[in-house]
């Protein structure tokens, strides 16, 4: 039997190992929607050899590019927001989250709503919107699988086991592209040198907030709401080969690691068979070869990010919704030039300072976290401009 499935973000990287898996198999899926924003020729390129229903581009403006570029084919176009929240309604049995920043929560929601497994590799939506996330799952009756690569190698940690069992979930992170550099070179770190990862291959947005920690602070956040663990029972270890994504402990002092290679084709590959194990085309770890595995603590002076998200996890209510739009906005700000690479992270810590608490103590619904967000891209816009002038 076929499945009915969808990408939202299918010309990101993680879209495109997604595609990669679905080509390999097209007998077994029925394309329904493929989702994209800058970038026409891919999409529409996927949406006509993988026959989908309909390709959607986020931005509005490139409406009659995606037309001239599907063209001749049964595939019909669409764009703006509306068109990726309508593409989330339309019923499909697996649909991959992976739009990148909070732009990727409203198509999930709506996929959720309609039942449908939901892959999630959009970590920001559980960051922003964690409570309505889960509740919207439970109350549709769908069901939520993790991407990111830790979140997956902590979910197969868990199989058959009692969370009642769980003392602890340690998170690996390779340290990103400045893991060694003396503290005082970050200050002058340019775009290229952090947009490039010693391990992973991702988008520049994720490849950055690697190397500034913002992305394992998100995930610090993600690893809360996913498996409903304190925040002092979730540790984060530097490990620079980037082999053992996560490690369970239980009460027993066990510890079971997932390891891997660094290949995202992996966890998607097992959101998107689960529960079921199938062969996937990915390295296999000759670890006589490899040698040795390493391990540091991480340093919360060098990854300021880090102590960011304990005061979130502590603050809860939409604090992480404020976080995520000012760390979306400081990142904005490094790759526009306007903000040092050191700057992102009190760019972000001012605003959560700052941050009015009746956004934080809003009740969370879909749209208290979108004005959340709204008010708090404007606040970490003005701070940018203070320090720039
Ligand atoms: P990319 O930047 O490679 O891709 C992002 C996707 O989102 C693209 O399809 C892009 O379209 C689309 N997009 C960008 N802005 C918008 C918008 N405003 N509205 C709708 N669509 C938009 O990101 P990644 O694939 O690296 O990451 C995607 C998500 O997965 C992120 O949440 C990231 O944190 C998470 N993740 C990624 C991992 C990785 O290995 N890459 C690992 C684990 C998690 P276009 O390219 O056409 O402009």
């Amino acid at each position: 039997m076929t499945r009915r499935v969808s990408i939202f973000g299918a010309t990101g990287s993680i879209g495109q190992n997604t595609i990669d898996l679905i080509a390999r198999d097209p007998e077994a899926y029925d394309v329904v929607a493929l989702t994209g924003a800058s970038n026409i020729e891919v999409l529409a390129h996927d949406a006509i050899r993988l026959n989908a229903d309909v390709a959607v581009t986020a931005d509005e403006a490139r409406l009659d590019d995606l037309r001239a570029a599907l063209s001749g084919s049964s595939v019909e176009a669409a764009a703006g927001q509306a068109a990726l929240t309508e593409a989330g309604c339309r019923p499909a049995d697996w649909v991959m989250s992976a739009i990148v920043g909070a732009a990727g929560l409203a198509p999930g929601i709506c996929a959720l709503q309609q039942g449908a497994t939901l892959a999630l590799a959009n970590k920001e939506s559980l960051v922003c919107a964690g409570g309505l996330i889960l509740q919207t799952a439970k109350d549709h009756n769908a069901r939520l699988l993790p991407v990111d690569s830790e979140h997956s190698a902590v979910f197969q940690a868990l199989v058959g086991e009692d969370m009642d069992a769980v003392e602890r979930i340690i998170i690996t992170a390779s340290g990103g592209a400045f893991r060694d550099w003396p503290m005082e070179k970050l200050a002058g770190a340019t775009l290229a040198e952090a947009s490039s990862h010693p391990n992973w291959d991702m988008g520049q947005r994720i490849t950055i907030d690697s190397a500034s920690m913002f992305n394992k602070a998100l995930e610090l956040i993600e690893t809360r709401e996913y498996f409903g663990v304190s925040p002092d029972q979730i540790e984060v270890l530097v490990h620079p080969e980037s082999m053992i994504h996560a490690m369970v402990g239980f009460k027993d002092g066990a510890l079971m690691a997932h390891v891997g290679p660094p290949d995202m084709r992996h966890a998607i590959g097992y959101a998107m068979h689960w529960p079921a194990r199938k062969s996937l085309p990915v390295e296999r770890l000759d670890l006589a070869q490899i040698g040795a595995l390493t391990f540091r603590a991480p340093d919360d002076v060098r990854w300021p990010a880090l102590r960011l998200a304990r005061e979130v996890m502590e603050r809860g209510g939409l604090s992480g919704a404020v976080f995520n739009a000012a760390k979306e906005t400081a990142l904005d700000g490094f790759i526009a030039g306007h903000l040092s690479f050191p700057g992102m992270a009190e760019v972000v810590d001012q605003v959560l300072t700052d941050t009015d608490p009746s956004h934080i103590d809003a009740p969370m619904t879909l749209d208290n976290v979108m004005a959340a967000d709204h008010i708090t891209r404007n606040a970490a816009r003005s701070a940018i401009q203070q320090r720039a002038g």
